[in-house]
């Protein structure tokens, strides 16, 4: 089923921007490469909170214009994504993450404009670059312990499948993603997730289940690939993803790796600044190879119509997976029924990619949940860690005037002072996790400061 050639490597062709490099190389040309080393283009926006989302990236994206399909709250962050649509009719993408302090994490995607927007909570922004890479060599690692599904789906009575997936990250890769791994998380998420829409795959989205940031950083290679659940042992027993990607710090070169993924299966690496790295593996993971060159009676391809790629076939700022459904601004299908349909691929795999792991269930509730001590108005409590807990929700009952449960306060920790406090109440404390389902109570204290 799948040609064996062995593990190769994912690496940048001479794009446009690499070719001005090469020419300065060659002495050829005396414009410095200011825009393919990823530097930071900074500015500052004052009283940032109170600007809308679009007031950030509106100079960023001009003169295109944003056709949102999507907008959702996950974890406390805003998340959007859509088209952006040049006045000539070519196409790009955006997604933006916005927390409630005012940050913001936009991928843009725009012809000529293809990297990644960071505004902090102070306003200091800046703008990291995504050069064009092309994928001319081979970073599809073939899995033989799996299977890659082709069952025809019918997309009207398709179930929808949930792929949950932890992101991983060493501390280099969170800095270079810039800073906030749960935005970049989050976009990357979306990303795919608009992909996806965008290629009319219907019945399968992904859904970040959880984030490790390990201290190490490692190289883009076989050796991480299949050592990654080594790297993120924790991450995958606490939050028990489908898919784990690891996000690094990659010094990107012409001709170096910048992502590998099985094909087919449940893990990829990639260099954490390039989200359209992500999106490609993953791609390898659903089970589609890159271009189909020789024309071969296999549907499991990426696609180039002449004028549009697939983000499979050579196309990293592509926002589609090759689908003969979808036309591009030239009117040309973005895929072939027999020789190029990665939707198709994602379609059959969603069942696969969805099922690696158990549907995600409450945590344990915390145990031995105690008073510590007290004052003249505080108590402390205190409690034993829930192994799939990111958070602790503490609750007070006041047995003689009102029995309903109260939620006095959150806590990372595994103690919680309760302040302002006077006369008797019951406490508990519940574990929450990652997306948020709760456990059911821990015992309960009844206590006085
Ligand atoms: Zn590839």
């Amino acid at each position: 089923m799948f040609k064996t050639a062995g593990v190769c490597f994912i690496r940048r062709a001479f794009s446009g921007l690499s070719l001005v490099c090469l020419a300065v190389i060659l002495g050829a040309c005396a414009h410095p490469p200011t825009t393919d080393s990823g530097e930071p283009e900074s500015r500052v926006f004052e009283n940032v909170a109170s600007k809308s989302t679009a007031e950030l990236y509106a100079d960023l994206i001009a003169p295109a214009v944003f056709e949102r399909s999507s907008s959702k709250v996950i974890d406390g962050y805003t998340v959007e994504s859509g088209k952006l649509r040049m006045p000539d009719k070519s196409e790009g993408a955006l997604v933006t993450v916005r927390s409630v302090d005012g940050s913001l994490t936009a991928l843009i995607n725009k012809p000529g404009q293809f990297g990644s927007l960071h505004v902090d909570s102070k306003g200091g922004s800046q703008f990291i670059s995504e050069p064009e890479t092309n994928t001319d060599f081979e970073d599809a690692v073939p899995n033989p312990n799996e299977q890659v599904a082709t069952a025809p789906v019918d997309s009207a009575q398709a179930e929808h499948f949930v792929v949950d997936v932890l992101m991983g990250y060493s501390k280099a890769g969170v800095d270079r993603a810039g800073g906030d791994a749960h935005a970049d998380a989050l976009a990357k998420i979306e990303l795919v997730n608009m992909m996806l829409r965008n290629s009319l795959v219907d019945n399968v989205s992904l859904r970040l289940v959880g984030i490790q940031v390990v201290e190490d950083n490692y190289p883009i290679t076989s050796e991480t690939l299949g050592g990654l659940r080594t790297i993120f042992a924790e991450g995958m027993a606490k939050f028990e993803p489908d898919v784990t990607y690891g996000n690094f710090a990659v010094d990107i070169v012409p001709g170096g790796v910048i992502g590998m993924g099985w094909m087919p299966g449940r893990s990829a690496i990639g260099a954490s600044n390039r989200p359209s790295t992500f999106a490609h593996e993953i791609g390898h993971n659903a089970g589609s190879h890159h271009c189909n060159d020789n024309g071969v009676n296999n549907y499991r391809f990426g696609y180039f119509n002449g004028k549009s790629r697939s983000i499979l076939c050579k196309g990293p700022n592509s926002i589609y997976y090759s689908t003969p459904a979808v036309l591009d601004q030239y009117g040309l299908p973005l895929g072939n029924a027999v020789t190029a349909d990665t939707a198709r691929v994602w379609r059959e795999n969603a069942a696969r990619l969805s099922s690696y792991a158990p549907p995600q269930s409450p945590p344990t509730a915390p145990g031995n949940f105690v008073k510590v001590r007290s004052s003249a108005n505080t108590i402390t409590f205190g409690w034993n860690a829930s192994p799939k807990a990111v958070r602790y929700e503490i609750y007070r009952v006041n047995v003689a005037s009102d029995p309903l449960p109260k939620k006095i306060g959150d806590s990372t920790a595994l103690t919680f002072t309760a302040t302002s406090i006077s006369g008797e109440a019951l406490y508990f404390v519940k574990a929450v996790s990652f997306i948020g389902l709760v456990s059911v109570p821990s015992n309960s204290v009844v206590a006085r400061p």
